[in-house]
């Protein structure tokens, strides 16, 4: 059995030190805030993604986003800043836009994707988290309004049931609510079995089964300030403004936080903020007609999510730094998108907004596994599906620390 440090208690900092219980590891797990789930797992898409991976990086991006910069509903925003880490993330990411990359990131994604979907099936059924996190199956309908980008997408449906390319009117028979659409669609691919959860109901009832483990030690409150090392330089522990933490292995899950924790020990982590925004409207039964399935909106970036009686959206990636202010021109685009999309599936006037920071790297790949510092493990970088992808890097990450091979392949997961 190994004391391991688990810092951050996001998504993956908590089925992390899930993943190190059932190991027969003992684990303390050190939150800056006074609850679990206050950043990017607050109130994200909730979609559970597993097989529609679509890695941002791709050939026609960079020329795709400079269309978007000058749409004032478009879905990115940059906002040039005196940075290093925001200049050397734009050149890493544009020289990630090339089809081959492409490729063989979905190829790894997809690999972990389905390696997270067999972990959260183990984990569901072990830790019985029950209703409150909302956890539907519909499948996935990724709409496009473009017939050109639908004839690219349905090209490489390749017949195996996984996917189906569906017509316009096969999306509508298939989401009713699509009916009630402004949106002109060429058509939509569609994933059935993908699901939606509520990300942060989940984190508070994982906390919760974790609290009642008797090798679990939750510190709450609590900030990382820096790291115990030894004399040859492996990490020992974190120092915390509550007092050191001692550990066999520590692990850093701190999402995009964990970018300044490395740099205090050298290391240079390729991450970047993609500021995202969400609206959590109510659904009234009856009044409403809220999509079933869960919908992307291909062009305009879109993510649609039904959790329990709310309509979730989720959209948008803006390069402004770690500012989380709620920028109201870009929510009212929202606004304005969802309402000509499906008016009638709950109620907007009542939605909730939120901000958060996805922890991106260029390729979209999370960076999972060893840090090259000796006691210093890493399970970062999870961008746009981190929720989708927690459950796989906390496996590999809790075999990687019992001594074991990790489960996948880890090529371009690494640092
Ligand atoms: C708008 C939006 C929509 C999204 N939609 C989806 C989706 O549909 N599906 C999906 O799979 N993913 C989605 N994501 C991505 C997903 O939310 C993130 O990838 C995921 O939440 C990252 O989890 P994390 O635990 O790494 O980071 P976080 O949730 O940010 O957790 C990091 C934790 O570390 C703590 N911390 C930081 N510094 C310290 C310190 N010094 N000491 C102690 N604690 C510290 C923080 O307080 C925080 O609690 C979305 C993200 C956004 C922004």
């Amino acid at each position: 059995m190994k004391h391991c440090v688990v810092i951050g208690g996001g998504v993956v900092g908590l089925t992390t030190a899930w993943a190190l219980l059932e190991r027969g590891h003992a684990v303390t797990l050190v939150e800056r805030d006074g609850e679990v789930a206050q950043g990017a797992s607050r109130a994200n898409g909730g979609q559970l993604s597993y097989r529609y991976v679509s890695p941002l990086a791709d050939a026609g991006v960079p020329l795709k986003a400079l269309r978007w910069l000058l749409d004032p509903d478009g879905p990115l925003r940059f906002k040039p800043e005196a940075s290093w880490a925001q200049w050397a993330w734009l050149v890493a990411f544009l020289r990630a836009c090339r089809g081959p990359v492409n490729r063989r990131t979905t190829e790894r994604l997809l690999a972990l994707g389905a390696y997270s979907q067999a972990s959260f099936a183990r984990l569901q059924a072990e830790a019985q988290l029950g209703d409150t996190i909302a956890l539907r199956s519909p499948g996935k309908l990724v709409v496009y309004r473009k017939p050109a980008e639908f004839a690219r997408a349905a090209a490489r449906v390749n017949g195996s049931g996984a996917e189906a390319a569906l017509s316009h009117d096969d999306c509508v028979a298939l989401e009713p609510a699509l009916a009630d659409s402004q949106a002109t669609l060429a058509g939509g691919i569609f994933t059935p079995g993908e699901a939606v959860a509520d990300c942060h109901a989940f984190c508070t009832e994982l906390h919760a089964r974790l609290r009642q483990h008797e090798r679990f030690r939750g510190q709450l409150g609590a900030r990382v300030d820096g790291f115990l090392t030894d004399l040859r330089g492996c990490v020992s522990g974190v120092c915390t403004d509550a007092g050191d933490v001692t550990a066999d292995a520590t692990i850093l899950a701190a999402g995009l936080h964990s970018r300044a924790l490395a740099a205090s020990l050298g290391l240079k982590l390729p991450l970047y903020p993609l500021k995202g925004y969400s609206l959590t409207a109510p659904i009234t039964p009856g009044q409403h007609r809220p999509p079933e399935v869960s919908v992307t909106d291909f062009e305009r970036k879109i993510l649609y999510a039904r959790i329990g009686q709310d309509l979730r959206v989720a959209a948008m990636a803006d390069l402004v730094g770690d500012d989380l202010g709620l920028d109201t021109g870009r929510l009212a685009s929202l606004q304005r998108s969802v309402r000509a999309t499906f008016p009638n599936a709950a109620d907007y006037d009542r939605a909730k907004p939120w901000a958060g920071l996805r922890p991106a790297t260029p390729t979209g790949a999370p960076i999972v596994g060893e840090s090259g510092i000796p006691g210093l493990w890493l399970n970062v970088g999870h961008g746009a599906l981190g929720f989708t992808f927690s459950f796989a890097t906390a496996n590999i990450v809790a075999e990687l620390v019992s001594g074991r091979a990790s489960p996948l392949p880890l090529e371009g997961l690494s640092l």
